[in-house]
């Protein structure tokens, strides 16, 4: 069968690339080449802009009740369209089939949100602000928005995005990332289906130049950016350079604190399928635990007890719990830390390079290393892979240190059965999402979503009600009559 090259979908039609280059498409389970991605140029993105743009003139115009029919089909549609999504996700991306299924349904998730636009948007009314001068807020819709998306979680990401900008008014260009670019093809093929008016919504499939431009673009009000933090600080200068509303979610170091009286059954079960769920290339997963006192052996443990029963493999196949990594660089990457933490004399507990995978793939076992401490760079830097460490630790106040201590803060739990601890850590913790006695503190699409400090570049989060404030601008309208 000919490797298929994929197409963007602008103004209501899919349309073949003018690129001289493309980025060949893997799975990841076996290597293989599955597609070529093309890396379209700045003329493809403006084409994308431009009919964008013009949509825009007309579906702003059209009632929030009836831009939510065109979702309420999408939603439809995509959940008769699930497993077949998940089985691509997992085709391009590696997770496991039932991992991909809960990406696509949290996805979904969000559609339900956005159909919330009517209510959603309302604004703010008083009469008499003086006399006889009322006064009223209104929401608009601001433009073109357009959604940048890493390759961890092809279907779900831009979904964070577009359901609630489209419901809103706007129109919108995604860029999916070329490492995993089929999951947003179905999806667009849906969204034609679903009968949303050309132009409402244009795919692009491309890479940095893509990226550059839609930065630049003088007709774009608006970015998402989700990936590494390095890239989501540079997206946010310079779309904000261009005016733009810009929200950026970067990169994450998860930790994890474990008191001496935590339920360890919970508390390494829920460690473990943080940690090593999606092979740990998770923005949420858990990379480094805290063991506060005397938990540390029963957390030690405990965990090597779960990583004994992880299965590796296909994630398409059954009884599989862990696929492989995305790429041959990233699982070079991986393994590579794996020696930095010997060389830096951490233990290795359980090592992944002697883990017993298929041959083909870019496959690495987990992997547990105890006796880390702050000045490794294991401790510090984000791995996203299936590599845990543990980290001894005198008191709560000491665990709490080191967390403020990191650039990253993404998400970070405790697991305690003391409501004084769980209080002092809610409080006082600087990720801003954070768990009690949750592994992945992932909040669900009516809460808003994304991190902290170096983690996060912007003011407005992902989803829930912020997004209604992202993918807005309020007028305020003073009259006398
Ligand atoms: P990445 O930063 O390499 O790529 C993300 C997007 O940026 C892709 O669409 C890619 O085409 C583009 N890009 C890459 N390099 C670029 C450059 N130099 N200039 C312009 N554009 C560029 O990220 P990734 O490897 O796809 O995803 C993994 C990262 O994403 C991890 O750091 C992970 O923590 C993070 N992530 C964060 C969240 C969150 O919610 N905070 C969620 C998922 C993933």
């Amino acid at each position: 069968m000919p490797i298929e090259r994929l197409r963007n979908y602008i103004g209501g039609e899919w349309v073949d690339s003018d690129a001289s280059e493309s980025y060949p498409v893997t799975n990841p389970a076996t290597g293989k080449v599955i597609g070529q991605c093309p890396l379209s140029t700045t003329a493809e993105l403006d084409a994308a802009v431009d009919a964008a743009d013009t949509a825009f003139q007309t579906w702003r115009r059209v009632p929030a009740q009836d831009r939510i029919q065109h979702l309420f089909r999408l939603k439809t549609l995509l959940d008769e369209h699930a497993k077949e999504l998940a089985a691509i996700v997992t085709r391009e991306n590696g997770k496991t089939l039932s991992e991909a299924l809960g990406s696509v349904m949290r996805g979904i998730q969000m559609i339900e949100v956005a159909t919330g636009a009517p209510t959603l948007l309302m604004g703010q009314a008083l009469e008499d602000i003086s006399s006889g001068i009322d006064c009223e807020s209104v929401r608009q819709p601001m433009g073109v928005f357009a959604c940048i998306a890493p390759f961890n979680f092809p279907a779900m990401v831009p979904m964070w995005f577009f359901p609630f900008a489209v419901a809103c008014g706007n129109t919108f260009v995604c860029k999916p990332s070329e490492q995993v670019p089929f999951s947003q093809k179905l999806i667009w093929e849906l969204i034609h289906e679903a009968g949303f008016p050309p132009g409402v919504l244009n795919l692009i499939n491309g890479g940095r130049e893509v990226v550059e431009s839609i930065c630049a673009h003088p007709l774009i009000a608006g970015v998402s950016f989700v990936g590494s933090s390095p890239v989501a600080e540079k997206v946010y200068a310079s779309a904000a350079a261009t005016r733009k509303r810009v929200q950026a979610l970067g990169g994450a170091k998860n930790f994890i604190i474990v008191m001496p009286d935590a339920d360890m059954a919970l508390t390494t079960n829920s460690v473990s399928e943080s940690a090593f769920g999606c092979a740990g290339e998770r923005c949420l997963a858990a990379s480094i635990v805290l063991t506060v006192g005397d938990s540390h052996d029963a957390v030690r443990d405990g965990l090597a007890q779960h990583m004994r029963e992880i299965v590796i493999g296909d994630g398409s196949q059954p009884g599989i719990t862990m696929g492989p990594l995305i790429n041959a660089a990233s699982k070079q990457r991986v393994l590579d830390y794996i020696d930095l933490g010997v060389s830096e004399g951490a233990e290795l507990v359980i090592d992944g390079r002697s883990a017993k995978v298929p041959d083909q793939g870019f496959f690495v076992g987990p992997t547990l290393f105890d006796g880390v401490n702050s000045d490794m760079k294991i401790a510090t830097e984000e791995i996203f892979g299936p590599v845990l460490c543990l980290q001894s630790v005198d008191s709560l106040d000491e665990a709490l240190a080191i967390t403020k201590a990191q650039p990253l803060a993404n998400a970070n739990s405790i697991f305690t059965t003391s409501g004084k601890s769980a209080r002092q850590f809610r409080y006082e913790i600087d990720a801003s999402m954070a768990g009690v006695n949750i592994g992945v503190a992932a909040p669900m699409s009516f809460f808003s979503f994304g991190g902290a400090k170096g983690s996060f570049f912007g003011d407005l989060k992902a989803h829930g009600r912020e997004a209604f404030d992202f993918y807005t601008d309020r007028k305020v309208l003073i009259s006398r009559w």
